[in-house]
């Protein structure tokens, strides 16, 4: 039998790997960009949804496809207790669009349609700085236009959320998958390249040049990166349509002043792209510099059963945003009210009056704990009061209340009457 039995249990209540929780100051932090996030979406005509955190494995599977490192090797998938195999969402768009399609929410023309989401995504990954098994993404879809207007729309939505959070220096990395005409001109291309050096290439590049030879433009092997440095770019197979499409999202992007570096390197992990794809980034010399990315994915909805519509979305990460954060930015935390008792003949009294100044809507919190005044005073500035109420054998006696405001020198120990203090805290204390 194990001597003491802490032990054991201390080890099984550690967070599981990659994985942390999320309180004090960082989760101020993320409140912080989800608040403003959800002002800015408003701003650019989206509503909220919510999509439940586990969907039916296929869903990932099918639209982010086998060959997606997320697919392959990074989803939490099980098998439930009914049997069916499900997958903790390592996403967020999979299910938007399960969900657009499950509730019919395209029908009566009803587009375009505008969607954001936040909440946590899983993924099976290394964990390091800034890459974590649960993490949080703030998301957005824009469905039913087909437009270079939409897709700077998209960026523009997100280097305004940018700004409002205080982030300078966010570069736009974009590029273009083209049609599938383009596309499959460009593979041919870049296949005969790449079968060149199939020997120096990784092993999983090698595997990729029968399967998916853009995704190698992707890999972070020194190696692939420098066979990749000549290889043949996109922007050269493009059909004279792709090519205005791309041209033209670049004008639009000059014309709203929003600086982008073309990176013909730009696939972006996942199956479903199609013409524009970015990303967010703010070079710190390390690979976890993306702050977000998305693109326009075409077909994506008719996989789901649904119409053949067109779609453009991006995500942000929520911990790679908090990591750049400075607390100075974040609002200040509200003003509040602390009861505090002289002594425990008063404890009745702070607490009645608690709960005429909740009622009030005034912010309050009881101090009962601390040997004395002076502990108990401590107490509450720690916790951030704002304003102190003390209620002692006196006061109690002729019905008043002693008043403080921690950071005004003129308002030390006031004395008032239990009456007159709603409208005092109200009218010159701006509660
Ligand atoms: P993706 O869906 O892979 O394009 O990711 C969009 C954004 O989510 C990235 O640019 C990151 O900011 C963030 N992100 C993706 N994977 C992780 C992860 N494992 N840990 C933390 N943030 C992540």
């Amino acid at each position: 039998m194990d001597e003491n039995p802490n032990n054991e249990l201390r080890e099984k209540v550690a967070p599981i790997r990659g994985m942390k929780d999320l309180y004090g100051v960082d989760f101020r932090k993320y409140q912080f960009i989800i608040d403003v996030a959800t002002r800015i979406a408003n701003k650019f005509g989206y509503q909220l949804i919510e999509t439940p955190i586990v969907e039916q494995t296929a869903v990932f599977q099918r639209s982010l496809g086998d060959e997606s490192d997320v697919v392959s090797k990074e989803m939490y998938s099980f098998v439930d207790k009914g049997g069916e195999d499900i997958t903790l969402r390592p996403e967020g768009t999979a299910g938007v669009m399960r969900a657009i399609s499950s509730n019919k929410l395209l029908v009566n023309n009803n587009n375009p349609l505008k969607l954001m989401y936040y909440g946590p995504m899983f993924r099976y990954d290394r964990p390091q700085k800034g890459r974590y098994r649960q993490f949080h993404q703030i998301g957005f879809e824009h469905i039913g236009e087909k437009s270079p207007y939409t897709d700077v729309v998209n960026i523009a939505l997100a280097m305004d959320i940018f700004k409002n959070i205080g982030l300078c220096g966010v570069v736009v990395h974009i590029n273009t998958l083209g049609g599938a005409v383009s596309r499959e001109k460009y593979a041919k291309a870049l296949v005969e390249y790449l079968n060149k050096y199939e020997q120096q290439l990784s092993a999983v590049s090698k595997c990729r040049l029968k399967k998916n030879p853009l995704r190698i433009l992707d890999s972070k092997e020194p190696t692939d990166i420098d066979i990749c440095t000549n290889a043949p770019k996109i922007q050269d197979f493009l059909t004279p349509d792709d090519k205005k499409y791309f041209d033209t999202v670049l004008e639009l992007l000059k014309l709203w002043s929003i600086d982008y570096e073309v990176d013909p390197k730009l696939v972006r992990g996942l199956d479903y792209y199609t013409h524009t794809t970015f990303e967010f980034k703010i070079p710190n010399g390390s690979y976890q510099d993306a702050l977000g990315g998305g693109g326009r994915y075409d077909g994506l909805l008719k996989l789901f059963g649904g119409n053949d519509i067109s779609g453009v979305g991006f995500a942000l990460g929520a911990e790679r945003i908090m990591m750049l954060l400075n607390e100075k930015i974040l609002p200040p935390l509200g003003r509040k009210v602390a009861v505090i008792p002289v002594s425990e003949n008063e404890f009745a009294d702070v607490f009645e009056l608690m709960a005429t100044l909740l009622d009030e809507q005034v912010p309050t919190e009881l101090i009962l704990t601390g040997s004395n005044l002076k502990k108990r005073v401590e107490i509450a500035t720690k916790r951030g009061c704002s304003h102190l109420i003390v209620i002692g054998d006196d006061e109690k006696k002729q019905c008043n209340v002693a008043l403080t405001e921690i950071d005004n020198p003129k308002l030390r120990n006031i004395l008032l009457s239990k009456n007159k203090l709603i409208s005092f805290l109200k009218e010159e204390c701006n509660f």
